[in-house]
């Protein structure tokens, strides 16, 4: 079961307070692009988006969208959004991350990945032994190469429900 079981958790990106980053000492952040960051289906960075990324970039933390997504789709959003990307990145798998972060010359203890699959983000954080903040998907809807993958992740989430509550991050503001 650990290894579905998340370092933290929170219902989106955007309920991360940004001091949390800070307390834990978070350089760098890998985060997943399809329903963690915007909808699958978002060509574009929303505002949102865009007013998270100037945040962290405030705070000087090095923020690269990490997704399984093809390059075209990747790229594009990523070099509107004004940052890094790594695509097509395998997730679960680890082996394209794990040398991208020995190309970057990154200490694993200062990444911190944002995704909000099971399957997908939280294995390979596991596998990467990095931590990861898991989050729900921002729509309801999904790449059709994503449904299965999601079927399983609510059986997943059900049966961890309590300690997904334990690791649980919030914005106190709220
Ligand atoms: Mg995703």
């Amino acid at each position: 079961m650990s290894l579905f079981v998340p370092t933290y958790y929170a219902k989106s990106i955007y309920d991360i307070p940004l001091d949390f980053y800070q307390k834990e000492n978070i350089k760098v952040i890998f985060c997943d692009l399809d329903n963690t960051l915007d909808a699958f289906y978002e060509n574009e960075p929303t505002k949102n988006a865009i007013e998270l990324v100037e945040k962290l970039k405030e705070l000087n933390i090095r923020f690269i969208i990490t997704s399984n997504n093809h390059g075209e789709r990747v790229h594009k959003y990523a070099s509107k959004l004004n940052v890094e990307c790594h695509y097509s990145s395998k997730k679960p798998l680890s082996y394209k991350l794990n040398k991208f972060i020995k190309k970057n010359r990154f200490d694993k203890k200062d990444i911190l990945m944002i995704g909000d699959q099971e399957l997908t983000d939280v294995i390979c954080s596991k596998f990467l032994k990095v931590r990861i903040v898991l989050t729900e998907p921002l729509v309801k809807t999904d790449l059709p190469i994503t449904k299965v993958n999601r079927f399983f992740d609510k059986i997943i989430r059900k049966m961890i429900k309590k300690k997904l509550l334990k690791v649980e991050v919030k914005n106190e503001q709220d």
